[in-house]
C-alpha cells in the first residue's frame, strides 16, 4: 500500500502533517502543501475550494457544532441535528483516514 499523500496542485509528496492542508472536494478529501493552497485559494480556482479542513479553527468549529447539535436534538428530539452532527464528524474523520495519520 502506497502511504504517500501528494499534492493535487504540482503533485509532490508532502512530508509533513506541518505542511498539509486537507480540503473537502466534491465527495473526498484532497491534499495540498500549505503554499500550494494558497496559490490555489489566489487564483480563480479558489472560489472552489473549500475551508481546510485539517486546521484547529475547523476542530474546534467541528466540536462547537457538535455541541450545538446536541442542544438541539435534545429540545426537539430532531434526528436532523444528530444527522447534521454526524456529517460534520465524517468529514474530519475520512480526512484524518485516508490522509493525515499518513504523515508524521
Ligand atoms: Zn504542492
Amino acid at each position: 500500500m502506497n502511504q504517500n499523500v501528494y499534492c493535487k496542485r504540482c503533485r509532490k509528496t508532502i512530508e509533513t502533517r506541518a505542511d498539509l492542508v486537507t480540503v473537502w472536494k466534491v465527495l473526498s478529501p484532497v491534499s495540498y502543501h500549505k503554499a500550494c493552497y494558497e496559490v490555489e485559494v489566489k487564483s480563480t480556482r479558489g472560489m472552489l475550494l473549500g475551508t481546510p479542513i485539517n486546521s484547529v479553527t475547523t476542530t474546534v468549529s467541528s466540536v462547537m457544532l457538535l455541541l450545538f447539535c446536541v442542544y438541539l436534538f435534545l429540545r426537539t428530539h430532531s434526528w436532523f441535528f444528530i444527522l447534521l452532527a454526524t456529517l460534520a464528524i465524517l468529514m474530519r474523520a475520512i480526512s484524518w483516514l485516508r490522509i493525515e495519520r499518513k504523515l508524521s
